[in-house]
This record gives structure tokens, sequence and C-alpha cells, in this order.
């Protein structure tokens, strides 16, 4: 199988219809920002995943005043051509084998909650998503402990709010990891039914979207942090009868701006485990891995 190197970056960006069809860094006015790599594919264990790019950072920008490395994903790393929701696997596990130790996925979300207006934007605090985990990276069931607290990186999320708090286009709003706001995940591609948003609202998601929560989880599993970027787009169906947002006027009005606090924000978090986010995925100890009914431990107690 031919492969290419997966680079090694501390940090990655998944990207997403945060910034619909833009070229980064091209298209979103950050000056500072240039490409090493683009077009790169990797394999996976599950096939090939396509449409990556290695960014560098200036140090002009940095918090630390020297170059950041960060791995770019496009949209999501969904296939053009087909609809393919285990791809999140196959990022997840590049994300894994480069390294990476904070990772941030833009992208847009539908207004549960009546307060979001189409146009604000939203650091998440948690995700809700009964149906996880279909495509889990994790070498078998047992060997790994993963909790679901803290999907959401604080560290992070911090540092994004106060980005986005000095870059978000008015009239939009900031609403950031202090506001306890929720995802409901809903695959995909079709929208949310007027029944599905009503169940969505009452066990507690503000807003809904197709890609947070499983990118979230594939993060939690290599071990890395992890942060939200989105903004809302448009009412669910159903949430204020007739009432549909301009989706693609947004979409164009804050693409750019949306993908520059993303980079300004990997430019400024700090790189230290500090948050505790690691924590919550450990490997389990040797002695609780149990490989089947011939445990040599369960042969100790059996009589004679
Ligand atoms: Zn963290």
């Amino acid at each position: 199988m031919a492969t290419t190197p997966i680079p090694q970056c501390e940090l990655a960006l998944i990207s997403g219809s945060a910034g619909w069809g833009l070229r980064i860094p091209e298209d979103v006015g950050v000056t500072g920002v240039r490409v090493l790599q683009r077009g790169l594919s990797f394999e996976t264990p599950w096939g090939p995943v396509d449409n990556w790019q290695v960014l560098e950072i200036d140090g002009a920008l940095t918090l630390e005043r020297r170059p950041r490395r960060v791995l770019n994903i496009f949209s999501h790393g969904w296939p053009l051509d087909v609809i393919d929701h285990s791809v999140v696997r196959r990022v997840g596990w590049v994300l894994g084998h480069a390294r990476v130790k904070k990772v941030l996925a833009d992208s847009t979300c539908g207004s549960l909650n009546r307060a979001l207006l189409p146009g604000d934007f939203i650091v998440p605090h948690d995700v809700l998503d009964l149906g996880q985990t279909p495509f889990s990276t994790l070498p078998g069931r047992f060997r790994f402990l993963c909790r679901g607290i803290q999907l959401i990186c604080p560290a992070m999320a911090s540092v994004l709010e106060r980005v986005a708090v000095e870059h978000w286009p008015a009239p939009g709003r900031v609403y950031g990891y202090g506001q306890g706001l929720v995802v409901g995940h809903t695959w995909g591609p079709r929208l949310e039914t007027p029944a599905e948003a009503r169940a969505l609202m009452l066990l507690g998601a503000d807003v809904a979207n197709q890609s947070i929560a499983p990118d979230a989880t594939a993060v939690r599993e290599i071990g890395a942090c992890f942060v939200s970027a989105t903004y809302s787009v448009n009412y669910v169906d159903g949430v204020i009868s007739g009432e549909w947002g301009e989706m693609d006027r947004l979409h164009e009005r804050c693409g750019p701006a949306a993908v520059g606090i993303s980079l300004r924000t990997l430019a400024s978090i700090s790189l230290d485990d500090s948050c505790g986010c690691q924590a919550f995925r450990r490997q389990r100890p040797p002695e609780f891995v149990r490989t089947g009914w011939q445990d040599p431990l369960d042969h100790e107690r059996l009589p004679g």
C-alpha cells in the first residue's frame, strides 16, 4: 500500500462549513499564514482520506513567537461524491498518528434555542450524541477508558471566545464556554424535522449540527484537546414557524472572519496539558484487560 508519510504537528484544524469553499489562507485575509504542503492524502486501515494541507503560522502571531505548524483537513474529511459518515474514523486515525495535541474544528449550526439568532458565534460547552460511537478508532473495547466529561477543552475555549469577541462581525454576538450551550448531533445530510428539533430541545440541546460530536469523540479517543468554533446560519425547521435563516448569505458574509478566528486561536492557545483533558482518556491496567473465558486468574479459582 503506497502511503504518504503523516507530518508531525501539535495543532490541527478540522475545517468545515464555517469557511465553506474558502481556500486557507488565501481567501481569509489573515497575513502570516502560509501553505507548506497541499493536496495530501493518507492511507489508513479503513482506506484513504484526502484533502489535507499543512499550514505554518508565522512566529509574529504565535504565543511563543516561534512558527507553528497546523495539519488542516478540508470539510471534516467528507468525500464530495458520496455520503460517508465513517470518514471521521480515518481523520481521527491520521490526527493520532500526527501526534496532534490540540484540535479546533469549525462549522455552522442551526439554532434550536430561539434566543440564538442566525449570525451568532458559539463556543459550545458540551455535546449531545446518544448514538455514539459507531466509528471508533480504539483498538478493541477494553484497553482504553474514554470518559465523556470535558469533551470541549476549557482552556482552548477560553482563548477562542476572547479571539471571537475581538473579530466576530456585528451584529452577531459571541456565546462562550461559560454560557453552557449544548450541541445536539444529527448525521445528515438531511436536516432535522420539526419533531427531531423538539426532541433535541427537550433533551437540552441549544443548536443542532452534523460534525461537532463525532469530531470531538474522535479527538478524545486520541487523547488530544478539542474545541468547536461554530456559528448559527438558520433556525432548525419548526423552532419558529415559517422562519428560515439566510444560510448562504451568512456563509458568504461570515466565512472569512470565522476561519480567521480559527487560525488566530490556534496561534494563541497554550500547548501545555494544564487543562487536564488528557486525564479523561487513559489506558487500562493490564490486569483489567481480560481476553476471554480462559483468563488465568479465573482458572486459579477453579476447585480441584
Ligand atoms: Zn484541554
